[in-house]
């Protein structure tokens, strides 16, 4: 009677803790080993390269053949120096996991081995595209996409099994220059916001003459036992489980939440960790979560592009150590239903080459004009375009975060804290009367600009609730999916707030042109700003029933589902955003959409079908067995003449079990009646809608009646791992 279950609670037992990577050593010693970093560039490229090189990565102009087939010398060089024997171009295309296809360095000539890695080959690869996604934009039969080198983010050395390839970050772009990946466009989102800030960052500080923007990612995680995992084939099909009854202990003591990590646990990290800062991936801070089993880790926050990256890396990375630790990692954003979701919040802001973060009030009254000028940009190109940052996150895993009642909740809206809304407050409505004849003609005392206290950038002031959350030197972009790649949010905030950047400059510069004076007019113009959008925020409980009326009086959308959301990628303020300052176009959004619509039918319909074979071949057989058992026991009770009061408990399991069997069943097959009319619907938003609002709802009510079985049915027949197996990880 043994079932995989069982088997896998017997490997469970055995299992050992491994001992883990680098003991004593101090991090500074081998961060950035498995990276061609600046300093390797310097050994390993000649002086005018080297220059180049740089020159190239700063500006973001392209590098020309000649240097490329330098590079590519001295990164051969640098790799076969650590014991590198294959390369690949390392790209991100729209599945949403990264992509790479090896070559080696060697080669052949008349029958004599050497090894030979050339600028072209750094520079630029043709997959065999047709196997990605592209919307439509890349007809199959001319199945031609290119990948191009960035050489912003540095090439790394991956090591598996002792084998160590040489990876190349790259863009993938189709042969009519759309782009058919997250990078491209980043990029250029990137560009135009450094741009943009850089200009206003003219009317505090003429030294600026670059803005970078920074990304720290926070990444939460589920572990499970490999062997449990394995034995829960929804786990391994879909990333989450469709069945599994509440345990009775769940999350509700909240004593996991920065609890003692479990040794096991601690072992992978340490592990995942080294591997991790080997790439030059700067973890700083682990922890438990929330729920029990789940997890959290975060780097030092770096440049956007790079820390996009290194968040795609580190996931890639994490998901193979988890394995040799005998785990499976689940980066699904909602893995177990009555337990909390996993997010990855975009910690996100601004700072230039000057070193001042744009988005931390300093102690100047000048800083602060110029930080509430960052600040109240940002919160006016959030509340213009709420719409499209709520597209940029929607997928069917963070519908189970985003749409029921966790956190976040769909409304995009702002946390900014008490303090801060005070300033705003000010800004727009100038306390009156006494206090303005004491500061007399002085605007800015008149405005209290001068006392944000600096008690901010202690980042007190905390609110878990807010979607998008201010935390007192950056904004938090908290709705993000924890599978998510962080360039689809990234592109979108970047550039919206670009050119919110822009508007605001041109508006400066028309007033100081008419001869107005340059912070008055800053101020003016801001306070316009506040007055347009500041129903965006909001300080109170997300998750409340009084949030969700008030948002909607106050005109705030509260998109609950994928196949809604998604629209924004190409409504018209999208559209005119994205293609007017050159990051999309048309057709390329277009592309984005039906590709995110396309993934979002398939992983439902997936979920559907997942869902409907369990239901029939494991939990119905299953059931059935054991109420076998109990008519024989019935029958057997009967024969002794017992009286009913014997045997009672069981007739009454017997017909519960054929209740629930019959809801099952017809369930499922109403369930395969609905994917079937879906799967004819033609238009994509239409057909995503009836796997949405026709397909899904069956399924909690086929788990509800199969978890009601569970808690039934005998334990030792159960084959699925239970929730108490999953969740509390020994
Ligand atoms: P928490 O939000 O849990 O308090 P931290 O304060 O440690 O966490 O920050 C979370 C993340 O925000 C980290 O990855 C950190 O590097 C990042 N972060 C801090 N400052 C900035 C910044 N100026 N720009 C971008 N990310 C930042
Ligand atoms: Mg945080």
């Amino acid at each position: 009677m043994s079932n995989l279950r069982f088997k896998a609670l017997e490997i469970l037992q055995s299992r050992t803790i491994p001992m883990s990577g680098i003991n004593g050593v101090k991090a500074s010693e081998y961060f950035a080993s498995n990276v061609f970093t600046r300093e390797a560039m310097r050994t390993y490229l000649p002086e005018e390269v080297f220059k180049s090189l740089l020159q190239a990565i700063e500006t973001g102009s392209t590098v020309n053949r000649t240097v490329a087939n330098e590079v590519a010398q001295g990164m051969k060089t640098w790799a076969m120096s650590k014991g590198v024997t294959h390369y690949t171009h390392w790209f991100q295309p729209l599945t949403g996991s990264t992509a790479e296809k090896h070559d080696a360095f060697f080669e052949l000539n008349e029958g004599i081995a050497f090894e030979r890695f050339s600028g072209g080959s750094l520079a630029q690869q043709e997959p065999d595209a047709s196997s990605f996604p592209s919307g439509g934009i890349r007809n199959t039969f001319e199945a031609r996409g290119y990948t191009a080198w960035d050489p912003s983010s540095p090439a790394f050395i991956i090591e598996m099994s002792g084998a160590r390839t040489l990876c190349i970050p790259t863009i993938f772009v189709s042969y009519t220059g759309e782009s058919l990946d997250y990078k491209a466009p980043l990029l250029k989102a990137l560009h135009l916001v450094d741009k943009a800030a850089t200009e206003v960052c003219q009317f505090f500080d003429k030294n600026v003459t670059k803005v970078i923007p920074t990304l720290g990612v926070e990444q939460e995680y589920f572990l499970v036992d490999k062997a449990l995992f394995e034995a829960r084939p929804d786990l391994i099909l879909t990333g989450r489980t469709l069945f599994g009854a509440e345990p009775a202990k769940g999350q509700q003591l909240e004593d996991h939440y920065f609890g003692s990590i479990p040794e096991r646990v601690y072992a992978f990290m340490v592990d995942f960790e080294v591997e991790a800062l080997k790439l030059g991936i700067p973890l700083k801070t682990r922890h438990n979560e929330v729920a029990p089993g789940q997890f959290e880790c975060a780097p030092i926050f770096e440049e956007v592009n790079i820390a996009v990256d290194h968040n795609a890396l580190l996931m890639d990375v994490m998901d193979r150590i988890a394995k040799k630790h005998n785990f499976r990692v689940l980066f699904h954003e909602k893995p177990f239903s009555k337990v909390n979701g996993s997010g990855k919040h975009n910690n996100w802001s601004l700072s230039t080459n000057t070193g001042k973060n744009l988005l931390s009030p300093g102690k100047a009254p000048k800083d602060n004009l110029q930080f509430l000028t960052f600040f109240v940009n940002v919160i006016k190109a959030v509340h213009d375009h709420a719409d499209l940052l709520r597209a940029t996150i929607a997928t069917a895993g963070n519908d189970h975060r985003l749409g029921a009642n966790e956190a976040p909740p769909a409304i995009m809206s702002i946390f900014i804290g008490e303090q801060l809304t005070h300033v705003l407050e000010e800004i727009e409505k100038p306390s009156s009367g006494k206090k303005e004849k004491e500061t007399g003609g002085n605007a800015f005392m008149k405005l209290g600009i001068n006392k944000i206290p600096e008690i901010l950038l202690d980042n007190t002031d905390r609110n878990r609730t807010s979607p998008f959350a201010f935390t007192g030197n950056k904004f938090e972009f908290r709705a993000v999916g924890s599978s998510a790649n962080s360039s689809a949010p990234m592109i979108a905030l970047n550039t919206i707030v670009a050119n919110q950047l822009m508007e605001f400059r041109k508006e400066v510069e028309t007033r100081i042109d008419s001869g107005e004076k340059k912070d008055l007019v800053i101020l003016d113009i801001l306070k316009g700003y506040i007055k347009k959008s500041k129903k965006i925020l909001f300080e109170g409980n997300g998750y409340g029933d009084a949030w969700v009326k008030e948002a909607e009086k106050r005109g705030l959308s509260n998109i609950k589902t994928t196949p809604h959301a998604l629209g924004a990628y190409i409504s018209k303020p999208s559209i005119k955003v994205f293609e007017e300052n050159g990051i999309f176009t048309e057709r390329e959004l277009e592309a984005r959409y039906e590709i995110k619509l396309e993934t979002y039918i398939k992983k439902v319909q997936i979920e559907s079908r997942v869902l409907g074979d369990l239901a029939l071949n494991h939990i119905i057989p299953t059931a059935i067995t054991y109420q076998n058992e109990l008519i024989e026991n019935v029958k057997g009770l009967k024969e002794l003449d017992l009286d009913k009061a014997y045997y009672e408990v069981q007739i009454d399991n017997i017909r519960k079990i054929s209740d629930y069997l019959i809801s099952i069943r017809r369930n499922v097959y109403e369930m395969i009646e609905e994917r079937k009319k879906a799967n004819v619907i033609e238009e994509g938003k239409e057909k995503a809608i009836a796997y949405c609002e026709k397909v899904f709802p069956y399924f909690d009510k086929i788990r509800y009646a199969s978890d009601k079985l569970e808690a039934i049915v005998d334990d030792q027949r159960w084959p699925l791992p239970k929730y108490r197996e999953l969740l509390f990880l020994r």
